[in-house]
């Protein structure tokens, strides 16, 4: 973690908070999380609350934030308000905090009269640490009265970048939050967002009226995720295999429009697997069932708009493939950060043609404001030269967010450090190839130049008589798909560039004159299937622990099903095969599993005990010899 490394100029200095004593806080999380440690984000941002400071907290997606403001309403006195933005979001959180035994609430527009009346009175009684509302519900006249009366410590604003503009996620109600601010002006508060860029973390600061805020920006590597980006084919095999990998958890597939989520769903469908289509068109009633069954693993594949989005916090999503380029490197961190939030392996695969590049970039030139078309083009180009260059993709992720990244020999989670990405020996000659055959065609499109580079008798070769051309057949040893990615490579390295019309065509920029003069530059080939990887420090399930994880998987269903919860908010995966190594059979064994508080060992702890004693006694040999 670092201390807002992008902007020194307006961190306060951590010092004077290092000062703060957190064994209280490791006290509560281990007692009632079962946590042994604060991640070091965690502990800046628990440092500031315990001192009364005002903060903003910027973590990735799995980073821990609800843990940041959680915990500190567990130290203080009186009752904590949780500004969240999704009532799905607030009822999972509620949910997870009452298994662990925290008396918390929430009050939302779909509750009925009487269990609205029920919140009323616990908070009139003051028996609430932590009360969850939509941020619409702050400036209602009679209820900041009784908060006013029976008296609030503290405010917590999460997924605070709702409230700018510059966001990505703009929501009007959360500019009230700076109104209820004026009536509460001493109470501490604490922002929390995964969004990074300086802009928007400037507008949450001035909208919510922080005054001198520590900013703890955590770590955005997510070392637990296996990055790829292929030129797309074959979209329908790619799923099919991830999905046959990951025999456990989750996969979300994101297509840029409703009808590329029908047809792949009906075509995965055709293959056997069982999944479900989401996107805003779809009635009401349906996207509420998909993400139903998602939250209670009934499903575990979805294909989706990036309308499902925000409310997925299910951590066992073990890989995201995106069907198309996504329009950004934030909302592709954004969109991938829903894979491993319990920090167990996932994959990320990113399937993408120079068509999607083109796509976004007509819709952008179409909006009519010029300041934020270029804006837009200059975050597309950023995707797109992510998508199609060989560098690692754990390194620039990290460094789009404005920290820095040494992988050292490879970061071994990622298609080009785990040498996928086979280097074309002669890239030189082949680059100079497609250059000078793109001059030579003139105003072609991609598809065109790569049948006559590799020499196709196709109508339009016929037509435009290119079969005469020199280079007409020099990259003949070359699949289709390995031609198209050398374009969308050179194109991503600025060698090569796209004019819109009616189709896209190709020209060659100064860059590429250059390498045609002798340049140095790189192509890879496109891998043919991705190899198994291991990230240091990622676990997997031994063998031998595979099917004991299993039965423990199954118990957490059902008894999530019987207590009306979703699963995860029992035991996240990594708390489960936590438990299949260790293997405890007695309450203090099963309270040192990571993830394991009291008031769980107390409430789940007999069931889990005996489900793995019976595993036990079925396995004799599996006992421990001593
Ligand atoms: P965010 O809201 O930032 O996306 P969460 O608060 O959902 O992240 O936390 C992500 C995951 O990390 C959860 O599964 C949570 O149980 C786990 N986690 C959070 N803090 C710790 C910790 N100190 N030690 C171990 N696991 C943690
Ligand atoms: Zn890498």
């Amino acid at each position: 973690m670092s201390y807002a490394p992008s902007a020194p100029s307006d961190l306060s200095a951590p010092s004077d908070l290092d000062v703060v004593d957190l064994a209280p806080a490791l006290e509560v999380a281990r007692k009632i999380w079962g946590f042994s440690e604060l991640r070091p984000a965690q502990a800046g941002a628990i440092q500031a609350a315990i001192a009364g400071r005002d903060g903003l907290v910027v973590l990735p997606t799995g980073g821990g934030k609800s843990l940041c403001y959680q915990l500190p309403a567990l130290l203080r006195d009186g009752l904590t308000v949780v500004v969240s933005p999704l009532i799905s979001l607030m009822e999972d959180q509620l949910s997870a905090l009452r298994e662990n035994g925290v008396a918390a609430g929430m009050l939302t527009s779909t509750m009925g009269g009487a269990e609205r009346a029920e919140v009323y009175r616990q908070l009139e009684r003051r028996e609430l640490k932590l009360l969850f509302v939509a941020p619409e519900r702050l400036v209602l006249d009679g209820f900041t009265d009784l908060l006013e009366r029976v008296g609030v410590s503290a405010l917590a604003v999460d997924e605070a970048h709702c409230i700018s503009h510059w966001g990505h996620d703009f929501r009007p109600e959360y500019r009230q939050l700076g109104q209820w601010r004026q009536r509460f002006p001493d109470m501490p508060t604490m922002a929390f967002t995964a969004t990074a860029t300086p802009q928007v973390r400037a507008d949450m600061i001035e909208q919510l009226g922080l005054r001198d805020p520590v900013q703890v920006v955590g770590d955005f590597d997510r070392p637990n995720l296996t990055y790829r980006s292929l030129p797309r084919a074959d979209v329908v095999g790619q799923v099919k295999r991830l999905h046959a990998k990951h025999t456990h958890g989750a996969g979300i597939v994101y297509c840029l429009r409703r009808k590329d989520v029908e047809s792949l769903t009906a075509q995965l469908r055709a293959q056997g697997l069982d999944c479900a289509a989401y996107h805003a068109g779809l009635p009401g009633d349906e996207r509420r069932r998909v993400q139903a069954a998602f939250r209670s693993e009934a499903l575990n594949l979805v294909v989706a708009t990036v309308a499902f989005g925000m409310g997925i916090d299910r951590p066992d999503v073990r890989f995201v493939v995106h069907a198309s380029l996504p329009k950004g490197l934030e909302q592709y961190a954004q969109e991938t950060g829903r894979a491993g939030r319990d920090g167990l392996p996932a994959d990320c695969l990113l399937l993408y043609s120079g068509a999607d590049f083109h796509g976004w970039k007509n819709m952008l030139e179409g909006g009519g404001d010029p300041g934020a078309e270029a804006n837009g083009l200059e975050r597309l180009q950023r995707m797109w030269r992510f998508a199609a260059s060989a560098t690692c993709r754990h390194k620039a992720l990290v460094e789009h967010f404005g920290q820095s990244y040494d992988p050292g020999d490879g970061c071994g989670a990622c298609d080009v450090c785990l040498g996928e990405l086979r280097r074309v020996e002669d890239a030189q000659r082949v680059a100079q190839m497609i250059l000078s055959c793109v001059v030579r065609c003139r105003g072609r499109g991609a598809a065109h130049v790569s049948d006559v580079l590799r020499g196709r008798d196709t109508a339009k070769v016929r037509q435009t008589g290119h079969a005469e051309l020199s280079t007409f057949g020099l990259l003949s040893e070359h699949s289709q798909r390995a031609v198209r990615s050398f374009i969308d490579q050179l194109l991503a390295q600025g060698h090569l560039g796209q004019r819109t019309g009616t189709y896209p065509t190709l020209f060659l920029t100064q860059a590429g004159h250059e390498v045609l003069q002798g340049e140095p530059v790189e192509l890879f080939l496109p891998p043919d299937a991705p190899k198994s990887s291991r990230k240091k420090g990622a676990t997997e399930v031994a063998p031998a622990d595979a099917d004991l994880f299993e039965r423990l998987r199954a118990l957490r269903r059902s008894m999530a099903l019987e207590r009306e919860v979703p699963p995860y908010v029992l035991f996240n995966d990594a708390t489960l095969r936590a438990m299949a190594a260790a293997r405890p059979t007695h309450r203090e064994a099963f309270l040192l599993v990571k993830g394991v508080g009291e008031t769980k060992a107390d409430r789940l702890g007999p069931a889990f005990i005996e489900a793995i004693a019976s595993y036990l006694a079925e396995h004799p040999e599996e006992l421990p010899s001593s």
